[in-house]
């Protein structure tokens, strides 16, 4: 999901909307909005589809006046079920003592269900199925006495991973969690204050980078100015690896280093790790673009557009019938028949999750009269699932996890398929020295199933770690 807030700016949901839309990557099924006005108090806005179909409408613009907004695009993640539903569109919002609340999170509450029974034990209502809600419930039931106490008080119980924009009638809140596992950043716009998840939403409403919210750290921004605060104990961080391999967009710093410059440099490892005479690279688009420019660069082989994109087309559709579902790879991406024919092709791919994709583009490839099809991926086998807020899905369903990597080859029916070692994915994203085994670096518990945060709800369904 994607997050962002502002405050001090007229017409604050206005920027909000640019804001969502640059972060639309992080999530394209559902976008909301709450703002708040001094005399209208909260408005809210949710709506399925893209920002721009919704929050460009003069109409719903005007129903979300004031200084202060925040806003959320949704993806739904690993425990989400059953079809979409309007309830568990975010941003939440809660009246309650000293004014109420209203929250954008991006991540995955790891024991939400067990908060979730006790809370409801407890008495409280719960509008929607999402894990986000219990924070409002916990602040809610605090005895703490302001909001962003409240909001320390409950996200002390909550584990897993969280990156929040909240707002107060005259406060903008932000927190991460205290391993970061999702990004988070604070700008300056003017007189105004800015939180997004990634920097290229600054850059849409012409915001200045000011620094990333720290693991664990609650800044909270008023009229006068940033408080921070410190509110868990401290630990080393665990930044999501895979944001830096597919989740983020290219044009983003995160950590001071740009994400297009880590990718690029990952296909320069793959290049060193597994080479391969060939004819041609070629990306796997978007998401495999960058590592395929760095892959060409290091060996020599030209980079060529080999399958291209049908730009109208999202990370999501929705699929009526069978017979469409199964052109799904289709109706994104085609061959470029006239450069594939007679060669000798590397396809690069940021991921290979259930290898639906990879074995839609390897037939279409031999269609067009490739002669060899060379996979090269640019993150390690994902062979454990996500907790923490990527949509990865049950083991049983990641190829990984029930083939080695010549089952894999075999399989997806390529001449080779190479994916990067944990270590080259560390180094390629400015770890000289590759993973600290000991304590790594990253979270990068798809890749290594090593989770940094217990998930007690899934364990307690019977996930064995
Ligand atoms: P597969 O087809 O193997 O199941 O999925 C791999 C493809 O899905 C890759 O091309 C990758 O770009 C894309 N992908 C990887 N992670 C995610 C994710 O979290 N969400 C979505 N929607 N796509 C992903
Ligand atoms: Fe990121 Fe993978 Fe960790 Fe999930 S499990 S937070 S996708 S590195
Ligand atoms: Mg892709």
């Amino acid at each position: 999901c994607g997050v962002f807030g502002v405050i001090g700016l007229t017409d604050a949901a206005n920027f909000v909307a640019l804001g969502l839309h640059a972060l639309q990557h992080r999530g394209q099924e559902a976008g909301g909005i709450v703002s708040h006005d001094p005399d209208q108090g909260f408005n809210s806005a949710r709506r399925f589809g893209y920002v721009r179909d919704n929050f460009t409408r003069q109409s719903l613009m005007e129903t979300l006046p004031g200084p202060l907004a925040i806003g959320h695009v949704r993806y739904s993640t690993a425990g989400s079920k059953g079809p979409a539903q309007i309830r568990d569109v975010q941003p939440f919002f809660g009246e309650f003592a000293m004014g109420g609340a209203a929250i954008a999170h991006n991540g995955n509450i790891t024991n939400a269900e067990a908060l979730r029974r006790e809370l409801i034990e407890r008495g409280s209502i719960f509008q929607s199925s999402s894990d986000s809600e219990c924070i409002i419930h916990l602040m809610a039931r605090s005895l703490q006495r302001t909001i962003p106490e409240r909001m320390e008080d409950a996200l002390r119980r909550v584990e897993g991973a969280f990156s929040i924009v909240a707002m107060t009638r005259t406060k903008l809140i932000g927190v991460r969690d205290p391993l970061g596992v999702r990004p988070l950043v604070l700008g300056q716009v003017g007189d105004g204050w800015v939180l997004s998840s990634e920097t290229c939403a600054l850059d849409i409403i012409g915001a200045r980078f000011v620094r990333e919210v720290e693991p664990g750290e609650m800044v909270v921004i008023t009229d006068k100015g940033v408080e921070s605060h410190f509110p868990f104990r401290k630990q080393s961080s665990r930044f999501c690896i895979f944001e830096h391999v597919y989740f983020s967009r290219p044009d983003s710093i995160i950590g001071g280093r740009s994400v297009y410059e880590n990718r690029r440099q990952i296909g320069v490892e793959l290049a060193r790790e597994a080479p391969v005479d060939a004819d041609l690279v070629c990306p796997v688009p978007d998401s495999g673009t960058p590592a395929a420019i760095g892959y060409s660069q290091e060996s020599g082989i030209p980079y060529a557009m080999g399958i291209i994109r049908n730009q109208y087309m999202g990370r999501t559709f929705i699929e009526p019938t069978e017979q469409i579902r199964n052109m799904g790879v289709r109706l994104k991406l085609n061959v470029n028949r006239a450069l594939i024919q007679g060669k000798r092709v590397i396809l690069v791919d940021d991921s290979v999750v259930r290898g639906t994709t990879s074995r839609k583009i390897k037939e279409m490839i031999l269609d067009a009269g490739a002669k060899e099809v060379h996979f090269r991926i640019a993150s390690p086998p994902t062979a454990w699932p996500c907790f923490y807020g990527v949509d990865t899905p049950q083991r049983e369903k990641l190829l990984a996890a029930t083939m080695s990597e010549e089952e894999m080859r075999e399989h997806l029916n390529v001449d080779s398929l190479k994916f990067i070692t944990l270590d080259g994915l560390y180094r390629a994203v400015g770890e000289s020295s590759g993973r600290n085994a000991k304590c790594p670096q990253y979270c990068d518990a798809c890749f290594s199933g090593e989770y940094p945060v217990t998930p007690s709800d899934m364990i307690e369904k019977g996930f064995e770690m």
